[in-house]
């Protein structure tokens, strides 16, 4: 892989505020990377620099191995596809695409028809070029605003929310689509969200920041699965946390988990710098389980009376109360035939497995 975007030792102040805290970070030609993090975190920020609209206070922005710091926005290999759109409602769709044209003023006028459909077919919308923008549903406009941002085919296209304005299915649906495009076109997309469903969904490397820094920085599957603090973990899906002491720490890592007793763990699930006394375990709700009447099961099993249900159709959400554990835990259950829906109050079997703990800092 090679390194596009790199950003080294990257502050940025808005006058006594400190919006990006030291950020290191290298961004891969031809990746699907997002910045996730709460509101206010600075993600937005982050894109702004690299995009050029914000200078930095201190740092280096490089992109293809060129420093950005006297080259202004319109001068970057990057285009930026806003949230909102900026969609111009007067004109035809062909007119929208084309203004990303605007500045290319030595090519003629079939050139120009010719990279207005081409970028059209692109996005999905060949032939829409000479309806009005204004009768476009919020999916098509989306479609529209990404032809004209991929016109001048830029080395990055940077993507502040681009599909929060979009109803459920059809954000589902552009997710797909933006998925296929950025592996069509092969160049660099940097996504802004604050949707962690959506960053797992799309990203081949997920930045998540909290504060103006950089939490974690990893491939979906690793955040999700390894995530590095508590408030990673709770940020990016639902997480049960137990209170938890550590014993040893050899090759292995004996500890001892509220409600579960003492257990040994592999030394990947822990933080590197893992040391004996109190911790914090941490357990999806889906690797966690509910023994049903006539199941079976090899994993172990603690006691427990439920204390909620949340129905939601393919899954239930049980809250589990379980001896020793201070919170009741969080297990969700796929409705299999001939499963049952537990009532509140029911005492029930809950199956677990060390396998599936991480210790958190
Ligand atoms: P959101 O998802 O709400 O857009 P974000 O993570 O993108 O949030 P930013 O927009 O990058 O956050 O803002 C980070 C912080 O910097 C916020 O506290 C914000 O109020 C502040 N900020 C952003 N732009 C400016 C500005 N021009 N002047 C002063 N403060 C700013």
């Amino acid at each position: 892989m090679t390194a596009l975007i790199t950003l080294t030792g990257v502050n940025k102040y808005y006058a006594d505020y400190h919006a990006l805290r030291d950020i290191n970070l290298t961004i891969n030609a031809g990746e699907f990377f997002s910045l996730l993090g709460p509101s206010g975190c600075g993600k937005t920020t982050l894109l702004r620099t690299i995009a050029g609209f914000e200078s930095v206070s201190d740092g280096v922005v490089m992109i293809g191995g060129k420093d950005m710091a006297d080259v202004p926005a319109n001068l970057r290999p990057t285009n930026m596809v806003f949230q909102s759109y900026a969609i111009f409602p007067h004109l035809t769709v062909a007119e929208n695409v084309a203004f990303g044209l605007r500045k290319s003023k030595d090519l003629d006028k079939p050139t120009k028809a010719k990279m207005v459909e081409e970028a059209l077919t692109m996005v999905g919308l060949a032939g829409y070029g000479k309806r009005a923008a204004h009768a476009l549903s919020g999916g098509q406009r989306q479609r529209v605003a990404l032809a004209r941002a991929l016109i001048l085919k830029p080395k990055v296209l940077l993507l502040d929310e681009p599909l929060s304005a979009l109803d459920k299915k059809m954000r589902e649906q552009m997710q797909v689509e933006l998925i296929r495009l950025q592996r069509q076109v092969g160049i660099t997309f940097i996504l802004v969200t604050h949707d962690q469903e959506e960053a797992l969904v799309m990203s081949d490397r997920i930045a998540v920041m909290f504060e103006g820094e950089i939490g974690q920085l990893a491939d979906p599957e690793t955040l999700y699965r390894r995530p590095n603090s508590r408030r990673v973990a709770s940020f990016i899906g639902k997480m049960n946390f137990l209170d938890a002491e550590v014993k040893a720490v050899s090759e292995e890592i004996d500890v001892t988990v509220q409600g579960l007793g003492p257990l040994k763990i592999s030394a990947e699930q822990a933080p590197e710098e893992v040391s004996v006394g109190p911790a914090v375990a941490g357990i999806r709700p889906e690797t966690l389980g509910i023994l049903f009447e006539g199941e079976t099961t090899d994993r172990k099993l603690v006691d427990g009376v439920v204390d909620e249900v949340v129905y939601y159709g393919d899954m239930t959400y049980y809250d589990v109360r379980v001896d020793g554990v201070a919170q009741p835990l969080n297990i969700a259950m796929k409705n299999l035939i001939g499963r049952p829906v537990l009532d509140v109050g029911a005492k029930t079997r809950v199956i677990w497995d060390e396998r599936s703990l991480v210790l958190l800092k």
